[in-house]
Order: C-alpha cells, then structure tokens, then sequence
C-alpha cells in the first residue's frame, strides 16, 4: 500500500503523519514551530518526515500551509502568520528529505481531506468553510480541487460583507471572516457581556469578566442557556447562511461543509444555519438545498488531505 506523508504547518506546531491511501494516519509526529525564520521552519518539517520516513517506506510529502501558495504549488508567497515572502517551501523541504514534494494552502488541504474521507464523502461538489480565527476556505468542484488561475482561489472569509464593515487583518473592510469566524463569535459575546451583563450571568461566572471570554465560555454558556452566549452563536450562524447563500449562487454546491475549531458546537448553530441559508438562497423553492454538515475529521483533516494531494500529485 502506497503511504505518503502529510504536514499540517500551524503558527505553534507542526503536525506531520503517515497516511494509507484510504486516510488512516499510521504514525505521527509533532514538532514546535520554530519563530527565527523559514530557514528553521523547514528544518523542522524535515526532521519530522525524516522520523517518519525512518519507520515507514513513503513516497512523497504533502505540506499544509496557512498562506498564498503559488500554481505550481512551491511557493508560499504570502503567509501572514508565518511571516513569509516568497517562500520557496517545497525546493527547501524536497532537498533535505529526498522525497517529492507538493505544497498546498492549509484550508485547500483540509477541504481536499474532508472531501475524500470525511463529510463530503460521495458528492462532487463541495465546499468547505473553517471557522476558526478567521475563515477558511477551499473548494471542490467536479471532483478536482479548485486553485483558480494563480493558486490563490477559494479565499473564502474574504467576500467583503458588509460596505465600511469592521476592519480586516487582509487590509480591507466587512470581510465574511469578520462576522462569521471563532474570533467574531467572541468578539460578539465580549462585546454584549459588556453592555448587558444580567443577560450574560452564566458567560461572565465561566469567563471572570466580559474582556476574558474565550471560545469555549461561549460553547459552554450557550448549552447551559445562557442569552448573550446563544444570541452570539445566532449572530454567527445569520453570517454564516449569508455568505453560504451566496455561495451557492457562484458555485451550486451539493454540500457545505463546516469546520474549524467552531464546528465542535455545530449542534448549537447548524440548524439555524440550514434554516437561514433556506430562507436568503436565491432562486429559493425552485433549486435543491445543499446539505450543511459538520466536519468529520476534525484538526487532522488538513494532515490527511494534504498527504492524500502529494499522492495524487
Ligand atoms: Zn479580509
């Protein structure tokens, strides 16, 4: 069985596994991810492919990586989080392992791995949304992953949403990720615990105080019904139907798929969601409704779609 190696890059870790043709992870190892440059970086990565690649006859690397990466899939040529320029990732990684290599965008990879092994097993259309920091965001159309004309498609959180809206990491105003990302669903929850605290009883005692609410506080104060915790998942899942609504009009997906560290509470919002997404979908009544799931394969989705891509290279 032919087995290949995939690479998840995070802005802390490096998560590397050993994955079979049919997406098992075999084997893993996980290395820090060094802060001095790219140069140390791609040290990293090789060093954990080497471990793996010691106790497992593999055939080609795949990386995951958060950032523009190029058509050719090579180089990085914009990561923001990893502060990198023009990256030349893959010739760096391939010369210290011996092994070909592709390079892929982190959330190409997790789209591709929830595609083929996970919530969108057996459809040909998919689209694939991470909530977490901000928004994720890849695409399958026809069975192929969809890069665009210079890689860089499927920059999903960055549809602008809302005209002068909140200000972007990206440079721009009313990005998608700013109204439906983990980040403004606690953004939402701080800011309503400050101005109505009575409402927020539960979210404030699990927090401390309105400034230290995390994402979890709002999971668990949500369940445990707690009215600014369930309005900000609402608020989440009304941006969420939106941007999907619109989606569906450019793309005619048959499913959505729902990842990143928000899918964990999918039960608090997903039916909203479908509701929501029912009543804004443009030619409403007159299209079939493509299924909004829950992601299935969780933080490894990226490792074993970008394994998967570097066996199919
Ligand atoms: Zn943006």
């Amino acid at each position: 069985m032919a087995l290949t190696i995939g690479v998840d890059i995070g802005g802390t870790k490096i998560a590397s596994g050993v994955v079979t043709e049919d997406g098992r992870i075999l084997d893993r190892a996980l290395r820090p991810t060094p802060t001095g440059g790219p140069e140390l970086v791609a040290d990293a990565i090789a060093d954990a492919v080497t471990e793996l690649a010691r106790r497992h006859a593999v055939e080609a690397v795949g990386l995951g990586a958060a950032g523009f990466v190029d058509e050719t899939r090579s180089i990085v040529r914009f990561a923001p989080n990893l502060v990198w320029r023009e990256e030349p990732l893959r010739k760096k990684v391939a010369e210290l392992v011996g092994l070909p290599v592709v390079v892929e965008n982190d959330a190409n990879a997790t789209a591709w791995g929830e595609y083929r092994f996970g919530a969108g097993r057996g459809e040909s259309h998919v689209v694939c949304v991470a909530l977490g920091t901000g928004i994720g965001g890849g695409v399958v159309l026809g069975g192929a992953l969809y890069r665009g004309r210079w890689g860089m498609g499927g920059e999903l959180g960055h549809m602008q949403m809302v005209p002068e809206g909140l200000p972007c990491g990206c440079g721009n105003h009313g990005c998608w990720e700013q109204y439906a990302s983990g980040n403004a669903l606690v953004r939402q929850a701080r800011i309503n615990a400050a101005a109505d605290p009575s409402s927020a009883a539960r979210l404030l005692e699990l927090a401390g105080s309105a400034d230290a609410v995390v994402g979890q506080h709002v999971t668990d104060a949500a369940r445990d019904g707690d009215a600014v915790a369930l309005a900000a998942f609402e608020f989440l899942a009304d941006w969420l139907a939106q941007g999907l609504a619109d989606l569906a009009a450019v793309l005619d997906p048959g499913c959505f798929i729902i990842g990143g560290g928000v899918s964990g509470a999918a039960d608090l919002f997903l039916d909203r969601v479908r509701a929501d997404y029912a009543a804004r979908l443009t030619g409403r009544g007159h299209r079939p409704l493509a299924g909004i799931r829950a992601a299935e394969l969780g933080p490894a989705a990226g490792m074993v779609g970008a394994a998967d891509l570097a066996r199919l290279r």
